[in-house]
């Protein structure tokens, strides 16, 4: 037959490695007490009872009555005392808790057992009336709360216990609810009383089982109150795992003066340090610690006011870590001196904190290099990196509004709302904030001058967010209760005013957003890698260096970079990236003047206008590449040709479409003539990628031609430079598209070498980022000497959902369930990542030593990256600052 309720104590039937069936908390109350550590014993109700509740109408399997009696007995027999006696009372706990902790999201109810005669009994029998009654108030109030729905009706309605509770102490003049003494404690249990019987109609029920009965009803709904389920809407727990229900035998912490309740961690759970760290209230119980009903003690002063259960603590503590083999958090009661353990689970720890006890353990022999790698979530070693904002002043400082965390990181400087006022004042040596309703191409330049991005538009995989990403910029993006006015060159939340030139400040890791400046300190790991402080010196910089040889130790994919400027490429490499898998072209084309020539190109009229606007571009590229090849020292790059549409060069509003006109001596009405012409309904359907190198060859010309130039001449170099060029067509659907292309390559290409009497090598590839693409992968590899997953585009025609637009509906999407994840940040595997898996399997069943990398946003997403990995790709590409998130992600995959 099926069990129900599995006994931890004396006797204990469950283990830690049940935890799907007892719940985290019941499985490891079992664990304790099966490595005799001093748990109150008790039985767990499975979570199969819950399924079961749930599935019949809220009702309970038929064996499930027996199956509490026998475990209620078997307590009674450990505990020689009976539950309901009205001498000498078993009291119990009756407790939630799931197979992922969910910390205060459902309920707990203490001291259940105590009723009118009980409560006597307890008084007897510990000549301790006054604990007796603050054990039953607590109870009633708990009771009435949870079980019996005594709550507050309003929000603005303070909780009516709590009213009651402080209408009493304002009577008899007491401060602290310890300073309520006996006969008070009883006046507010009827007090209690009457209010449970006023709101509800109903008594509160003096037999003790059917006061369990409600408490373990109670327990089950709470898995279904408003609270649990949009937790595990956030967290992603599925609704069907169920909570378990633990009855536990009392112990108290509110003895008076020799008793005391805590929590406490292993270890410092924001810093990692390897130090003991708690608290405790003496006199206490349950949730008053968390509660903050008084402040608590640091665990450190317990060695001073119970010197023989601090001693028993640390013996615990470490004896915790020994056989758990991580950080533990844990709850602990003290009883008259004796130390009893309530609970622990893996704690809950920041992203230094996780590296810095990964690291400590291994050393520690606490485990080997393969786990302590797989205890560090990937994104943590990235808190490693980021500028902070100096803690103190940060606490001193207005938060304003609060948006999406886009780029992590910290900045401050003055608010500018263009991209030209944010390069006068960078001129200037003033920092800025670069303010946008959401940001363009246009913007680069102002993005690239300033030290964050703060938009009151689009998600994190807007324009903003991306950019800021591969930057390295700290962005703040979508803070939607900002109100942006360009034209009076202000932004306004609420009644408050940011005018242009004011100071605010923006912290990218948590999207808050703040007046005034804050004062930033660079990370002590980028310190290091810039050569501005000894390794010896850092400690931080010591525990990422080893968690970075043991990501490339276990690794098996490849590590590459989007980098677009020499400076970029330069960090990426710093931070450990093996090359470039991304070079956009298109982002050099903002720069300085070069805009002009783009745009005489564009408005050319006909081919010969635009062979010389593109002979103007030439040279600037070229010497964008040497720079890059020069940063890359041998390193592989792979270079996009053009991809946009070409309008998004093209000036937006008339007053620079006229300035535009004037400039290249052409009328106003040609320049709006053109621009209109060129405007599409659906530019990421239209007019770019290779189709743009398809009807002007010229320009895949003027590209190939700066490549291969640049290649010559960093070889010949100086200090020659060795060069593995990639050059890659974007957006390839067919593989004519293709042939043409590399057609035009490698004629460029042979050209070069002959005029500069110099032999070079170079591949062409292509981007699969059309479903066309990866279902005719076989064809397309037959041109193709590598491919590159442009999970973006994919998933924006795989899906046929823009990238840009799809916040509007995203959010509904994941409330209903139909996505579980924002697919632009993390690869939809069953639908986008089987087009790329069909990609590789055509296109290695051609060339099977073909070369696949992906160079989407996904290429830095853990999630993604155990995808790439398991489907076999060689690389992923991922903007500088994510590199060393890749590295350790790209080794948890291949543990
Ligand atoms: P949560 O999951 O919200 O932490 P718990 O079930 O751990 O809820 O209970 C909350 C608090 O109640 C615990 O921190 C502990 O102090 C107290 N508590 C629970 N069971 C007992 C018990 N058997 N004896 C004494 N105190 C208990
Ligand atoms: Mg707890
Ligand atoms: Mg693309």
């Amino acid at each position: 037959s099926v069990k129900y309720t599995y006994l931890f104590g004396k006797k204990t039937d469950g283990d830690a490695k049940m935890r799907n069936l007892l719940g985290g908390k019941g499985a490891n109350l079992a664990e304790m007490a099966r490595i005799g550590l001093p748990v109150p014993p008790g039985f767990t109700i499975t979570t199969e009872v819950c399924a079961y509740f749930y599935a019949n109408g809220k009702k309970y399997p038929t064996a499930l009555a027996a199956s509490v009696k026998e475990g209620v007995a078997s307590v009674e027999k450990q505990m020689g005392k009976l539950f309901g006696d009205a001498s000498d009372p078993l009291l119990f706990s009756v407790r939630s808790g799931a197979r992922e902790s969910m910390p205060g999201m459902m309920d707990t109810i203490l001291n259940l057992g105590l009723n009118d005669q009980t409560v006597e009994g307890l008084a007897a029998k510990t000549s301790n009336p006054r604990f007796a009654y603050d054990c039953y108030r607590r109870f009633i109030q708990m009771y009435g709360d949870v079980v019996m729905g005594v709550q507050a009706r309003t929000e603005a309605e303070t909780e009516p216990f709590h009213e009651v509770m402080e209408g009493l102490k304002k009577e008899v003049g007491a401060v602290l609810d310890t300073d309520l003494d006996v006969e008070n404690l009883k006046e507010l249990v009827s007090r209690y009383k009457a209010l449970i019987k006023e709101r509800t109609g109903k008594q509160f029920p003096q037999d003790v089982y059917e006061q369990l009965w409600g408490a373990i009803g109670a327990v089950f709904d709470s898995w279904m109150n408003e609270r649990a389920i949009i937790y595990r809407q956030k967290y992603g727990i599925p609704a069907d795992w169920g909570t378990a229900v633990n009855v536990q035998t009392m112990v108290f912490g509110n003895k008076g003066e020799t008793s005391a309740t805590g929590v406490a961690f292993t270890r410092d759970p924001a810093n990692g340090e390897n130090v003991f760290y708690g608290e405790y209230l003496i006199n206490a119980q349950g949730e008053d610690v968390v509660a903050g009903v008084r402040t608590p003690h640091k665990i450190a002063m317990l060695s001073k006011e119970m010197p023989k259960a601090y001693k028993e603590l640390l013996a615990i503590r470490s004896k915790l870590e020994r056989h758990f083999r991580d950080m533990q958090d844990f709850e602990f009661t003290i009883e008259e001196n004796k130390l009893y353990m309530l609970q622990t689970r893996n704690g809950k720890r920041t992203g230094l904190s996780a590296v810095r006890i990964a690291v400590e353990m291994n050393k520690e022999r606490l485990m080997d290099e393969k786990t302590a790698v797989g205890k560090i979530p990937a994104e943590s070693i990235s808190s490693l990196l980021v500028p902070v904002f100096d803690p103190a002043a940060v606490k001193k400082a207005k938060p304003i509004a609060k948006g999406l965390n886009a780029g992590p990181g910290a900045a401050t400087g003055k608010v500018v709302f263009s991209a030209a006022m944010a390069e006068l004042e960078n001129s200037k040596g003033s920092k800025t904030i670069l303010c946008r309703e959401e940001t363009s191409p246009e913007d680069l330049r102002g993005m690239i001058a300033s030290e964050g991005i703060l938009t009151s538009r689009g998600g994190v995989s807007s324009h903003a967010a991306l950019v800021a990403r591969q930057m390295g910029k700290v962005c703040v993006c979508g803070a939607s209760s900002i109100h942006v006015d360009y034209a009076k060159h202000l932004m306004s939340v609420g009644d408050i005013v940011v005018k242009e030139g004011d100071y605010i400040s923006i912290d990218g890791t948590t999207g808050e957003i703040f007046l005034g400046e804050i004062p930033t300190v660079d990370s002590e790991v980028v310190r290091v890698l810039n050569g501005k402080m000894k390794p010896a010196k850092s400690y931080t910089y010591q525990l990422f260096e080893t968690v970075m040889k043991w990501a490339d130790k276990y690794r098996k994919l490849g590590i590459r970079t989007n980098a677009d400027s020499p400076a970029q490429a330069k960090s990426a490499l710093l931070l450990g990236a093996e090359g470039i898998g991304l070079c956009r072209t298109e982002h050099m084309f903002f720069e300085g003047d070069r805009i002009d020539s783009m745009r005489r190109m564009i408005l050319a009229s006909d081919t010969a206008e635009r062979k010389a606007a593109l002979a103007e571009l030439l040279p600037y590229q070229r010497s964008d590449f040497e720079g890059i090849f020069k940063a890359m020292d041998g390193h592989p790059v792979t270079i996009r040709l053009l991809d946009p549409p070409l309008h998004e060069f093209l000036p937006h509003d008339s007053a620079a479409r006229n300035a535009l006109a004037e400039k290249l001596g052409v009328s106003s009405e040609f320049v709006a003539e053109r621009c209109n012409a060129l405007k599409e309904q659906n530019p990421m359907l239209g007019h770019r990628g290779c189709r743009l190198g398809n009807s002007y060859p010229e320009i895949t010309e003027m590209q190939a031609r700066a490549i291969f130039e640049a290649v010559a001449k960093v070889m010949k170099g100086r200090k020659p430079v060795k060069v593995m060029p990639e050059v890659m067509v974007p957006l390839v659907g067919f593989v004519q598209e293709l042939k043409f292309q590399v057609a035009i390559i490698h004629r460029v290409a042979a050209e070069v070498m002959k005029e500069k009497g110099v032999k070079f090598s170079y591949m062409v590839g292509t981007m699969i980022e059309i479903p066309r693409g990866a279902i005719t992968a076989d064809e397309i590899a037959e041109v193709a000497d590598f491919f590159s997953f442009g999970t973006n585009d994919l998933t924006q025609t795989g899906l046929g959902m823009s990238r840009d637009d799809s916040g509007s509906f995203l959010g509904k999407y994941k409330e209903l369930d139909i996505l579980a994840k924002n697919p632009f940040a993390s690869i939809d595997q069953a639908g986008i990542g089987q087009l790329v898996k069909i990609g590789v399997e055509k296109g290695r069943g051609v060339k099977p030593k073909l070369k696949i990398g992906v160079c989407g946003e996904h290429g830095g997403d853990p999630e993604s990256i155990r995808f790439f990995n398991d489907v076999g790709l060689n690389y992923v590409s991922c903007s500088p600052p994510r590199v060393p998130v890749a590295r350790l992600a790209a080794a948890q995959a291949a543990i």
